[in-house]
C-alpha cells in the first residue's frame, strides 16, 4: 500500500527540531568513555575493566545461547534474579536486574523525580550520575569529598533538606578509589531520615581489602531505604554485555521492576551472568590477583615518593595532577589512562601495565622538578 507521501521537510533549524525536549537537556554533560587501545601492544587502563579474558564457563554459556537469540529473553530476568538472590542469600523479591547498573540508576532517579526533588551527589564521583540526574529532571546537590577521597558523610548529612529524596553514595568511590567503613556508614544511616533513599553504588566492592569493609547486603536488611547497586562489568568481566543489579527492599524492587525496560537484559547477558556467578571461585582468584597487583603497584608508587591512602578499587587516582602531561606520558609508554577534570585515574591491570605507569610517573616527576 503505497502513497506519494509528503516531501521530507528540509532546513529545519537544529534548535527548532529540539524544541520539544526539556531545555536543560541541551547542555547535558557528555559521558566520555575511556579511550580504546589503538593496538595490541597498548594497554587500556581507562575504564576499570578487569584485564582477563572472559571466563571459560561464560564463553560456553554464550555459545549455548546463540541458537536462542531469535526469541525474547526472560522478561525480567527471573532465572538470573534467582541466581543472584541465592548468591547473596536474600529473597528473589529483593533483586532487580538492569541493562548495566547505569540503567538502574536512571530508572531510580526517574522514579523519584518531581519538580522539587533533590538528590545529594558527593563529587567528584561516577560521571554517569550527573547525566542520569539531568535526564531524570532531578536537581543534584553536590557535596565535597573527605581529604582521603571518600564520601564526606558529614557534608552529605548537612546537605539533606526536606526536599532531599535520595543520596548517591559510591564506595569505593570512582574515581578516588577510597572507601567508607561499615561502622561509619551504619552510624550515618541510623541518623538519616528513613524517607531519604540511599543508592549505595558498590561497583567495586570485590576489590576492597581494608578492615571493616562495608557490608551492603546487611545494610539493605537493616535499612529499607538502602539500595545496594552491583555490576557484572568489573570483577565478573562482563562490561561488554551490560548487566547490573540492585539489592533492595521488596517494595522498592517492585517499583523498579514495574518501571524496568521489558526484556532490558538480553539473552546472552542473562546466561553469561548466571555462568559468571557459578564461576565465583575463579572470579575470586582473578580479583585476588588484581588486588595483589594493586598492592605491588602501590608499594612501587610509595617508593617513588607518592603519598595517599591505599586505593580500594581496581584503580588508582592522582588528584590535582597536570592531567594532560600525565596522560601524554602514559600514552608514550603504551598505557591509556583516564584524564578527568580533577585528576587522572588509572586502572590496575597486569604487571606490565604497572611497570608502564611507574615509568610514566617517574618521567612525570622528572618534568615537574
Ligand atoms: C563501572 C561502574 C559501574 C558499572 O556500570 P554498568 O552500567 O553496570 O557497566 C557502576 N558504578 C560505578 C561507580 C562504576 O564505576
Amino acid at each position: 500500500m503505497f502513497a506519494p507521501g509528503a516531501v521530507p521537510r528540509q532546513n529545519v533549524a537544529m534548535d527548532q527540531r529540539n524544541s520539544f525536549f526539556r531545555p536543560e537537556l541541551a547542555d547535558l554533560p557528555a559521558y566520555v568513555a575511556g579511550a580504546v587501545a589503538p593496538g595490541d601492544s597498548v594497554i587500556k587502563a581507562s575504564s576499570n575493566e578487569i584485564c582477563f579474558p572472559p571466563l571459560p564457563g561464560v564463553q560456553a554459556a554464550i555459545m549455548h545461547q546463540l541458537g536462542n537469540v531469535t526469541r525474547y529473553p526472560d522478561m525480567a530476568g527471573a532465572p538470573l534474579r534467582a541466581a543472584i538472590a541465592a548468591y547473596h542469600q536474600v529473597s528473589v523479591e529483593q533483586i532487580v536486574v538492569g541493562n548495566g547498573s547505569v540503567a538502574l540508576i536512571e530508572k531510580f532517579l526517574t522514579a523519584l523525580a518531581t519538580p522539587e526533588a533533590e538528590v545529594v551527589l558527593p563529587w567528584p564521583s561516577f560521571e554517569a550520575y550527573p547525566i542520569a540526574a539531568k535526564v531524570a529532571g532531578v536537581h543534584a546537590v553536590r557535596t565535597k569529598l573527605r581529604a582521603d577521597g571518600a564520601v564526606d558523610l558529614l557534608a552529605v548529612r548537612q546537605a539533606v533538606t526536606a526536599r532531599t529524596r535520595a543520596l548517591l553514595l559510591c564506595t569505593p568511590n570512582n574515581p578516588t578509589s577510597a572507601a567508607l567503613t561499615h561502622t561509619e556508614l551504619r552510624a550515618f544511616l541510623l541518623d538519616l531520615p528513613s524517607d531519604v533513599a540511599v543508592l549505595l553504588d558498590e561497583a567495586y566492592v570485590d576489590f576492597v581489602d581494608m578492615p571493616d569493609a562495608v557490608r551492603g547486603v546487611e545494610l539493605c536488611a537493616e535499612f529499607p531505604n538502602v539500595i545496594s547497586l552491583r555490576t557484572f562489568a568489573k570483577a565478573y568481566g562482563l562490561a561488554g554485555l551490560r548487566v547490573g543489579y540492585a539489592i533492595c527492599d521488596p517494595a522498592v524492587a517492585q517499583t523498579l521492576l514495574a518501571m524496568n525496560t521489558p526484556f532490558g537484559v538480553n539473552q546472552l547477558a542473562q546466561a553469561a551472568a548466571i555462568a559468571a556467578l557459578q564461576a565465583r571461585g575463579e572470579v575470586d582468584r582473578r580479583v585476588q590477583h588484581t588486588v595483589a597487583e594493586r598492592n605491588k603497584l602501590v608499594a612501587a608508587l610509595r617508593a617513588q615518593g607518592w603519598t595517599g591512602p591505599d586505593p580500594q578499587g581496581n584503580f588508582v587516582w592522582f588528584p590535582g595532577a597536570d592531567t594532560e602531561l600525565l596522560e601524554a606520558l602514559c600514552r608514550a609508554e603504551g598505557l591509556i589512562v583516564r584524564a578527568l577534570a580533577d585528576g587522572v585515574r588509572v586502572t590496575v591491570t597486569d604487571s606490565e601495565g604497572s611497570l608502564r605507569l611507574v615509568r610514566a610517573l617517574s618521567n612525570y616527576r622528572a618534568e615537574q622538578d
